[in-house]
C-alpha cells in the first residue's frame, strides 16, 4: 500500500478513534489545560491533529473534509503567503468546524528585524480573524532561512494578542508524543532542523515509539502500544491519492531531505557559543 495518500490517513484516522482516543484540537487542548492549571482536566486519551499549510491549500480542504465525515476536529495552520493563504479552503475548513490558526514565520519575512516582523505578524493574526477567531499559532520551520521565527518571543509576548497557545511552548511533551510527518517519514526528526522535540526524542526512541511509516504506526494503535496524549503534525499537501502529484512530492522531498541533512550536520559541526 503506498503511504502519504489521504486513504492511509482514513485507515489511521479510523485507528485513532478505535483505540479509543478523544480527538482535540490545538486549542481546546490549551483551553482544558489552562482552565485546570493542569492536565487532569484533559480526556484520559488524546490526540492533536495539527496541520501545517505550507502549500497546497486544497489538499488542506481535501483532508478537513475526510476528518470531518470522520468525526474529527483537526487545527489548520496557514501561511500568509498565497502559496498557503487562500480565502475560500480557510472558509470551508472552517466552517467545517476545525480550528485555524496562524502559521508563522515574520521573523525569516522580515530578515530578522523583530519589530517589524511583530508588526508583521499583528496585521497577519487581524487578517485570518476575519475566518475564525484565531487563539493559537505555530512556527512555520522555514529549514532554508537562517531565521527561526521563535525569536520574535525574546521581544514580545504572543499572550498580549490573545493567543492561548503555540505548540513549541505550551505542549507538555513529558506527557505528549510527538509525530511528525516532516521529511515524509514519521521518523524524519534526523533531517529536521527546528520541527522536533530533541529533549524528549531518545526517550521516546527507547520506549519504541519512532515510526517510519504510518503503517507501522496503525499497527502500533491496534496493539495499544501507544501513550495516552499524541500530537500528529501532518503536511496534507503530502497526502494524496494522485499518482502524479505523489510521485512529485516523493522526488522533491527526497531532495530536501538530502540537503537539510547536509545543514543539519554543518550546523552541528559550528562551535557553540
Ligand atoms: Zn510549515
Amino acid at each position: 500500500m503506498r503511504d502519504f495518500t489521504l486513504h492511509t490517513y482514513e485507515l489511521l484516522l479510523q485507528a485513532i478513534a478505535e483505540a479509543g482516543y478523544t480527538f482535540l484540537t490545538f486549542e481546546q487542548y490549551c483551553e482544558l489545560k489552562q482552565r485546570t492549571g493542569n492536565a487532569q482536566g484533559l480526556p484520559e486519551r488524546f490526540v492533536i491533529l495539527r496541520h501545517d499549510v505550507d502549500k497546497r491549500p486544497l489538499y488542506a480542504q481535501r483532508m478537513a473534509q475526510l476528518e470531518a465525515t470522520m468525526g474529527a476536529k483537526a487545527s489548520y495552520y496557514f501561511r500568509i503567503g498565497k502559496q498557503s493563504n487562500a480565502p475560500e479552503c480557510i472558509r470551508k475548513i472552517a466552517a467545517l468546524g476545525h480550528e485555524i490558526g496562524y502559521h508563522y514565520e515574520d521573523m525569516s519575512l522580515c530578515q530578522g528585524d523583530h519589530n517589524k516582523a511583530y508588526e508583521h505578524f499583528c496585521q497577519a493574526l487581524e487578517y485570518f480573524r476575519q475566518f475564525y477567531p484565531v487563539r493559537t499559532c505555530c512556527m512555520h520551520g522555514a529549514p532554508m532561512s537562517q531565521f527561526d521565527s521563535r525569536a520574535l518571543w525574546e521581544h514580545y509576548s504572543y499572550r498580549d494578542l490573545q493567543l492561548i497557545g503555540e505548540p513549541y511552548y505550551d505542549v507538555d511533551f513529558t506527557q505528549v508524543l510527538y509525530l511528525t510527518d516532516t521529511g515524509r517519514c514519521w521518523d524524519g526528526y534526523r533531517y529536521s532542523l527546528r520541527d522536533k522535540v530533541p529533549a524528549q526524542q531518545q526517550r521516546w526512541n527507547e520506549a519504541g515509539w519512532s515510526f517510519h511509516s504510518t503503517d507501522e504506526i496503525i499497527n502500533a494503535l491496534k496493539s495499544n502500544r501507544l501513550p495516552q496524549a499524541i500530537m500528529f503534525t501532518t503536511h496534507p499537501q503530502r497526502w494524496t491519492n494522485s499518482t502524479g502529484a505523489w510521485l512529485n512530492e516523493l522526488i522533491t522531498q527526497n531532495a530536501k531531505n538530502l540537503i537539510k541533512g547536509m545543514l543539519s550536520t554543518r550546523r552541528n559541526q559550528q562551535p557553540q557559543a
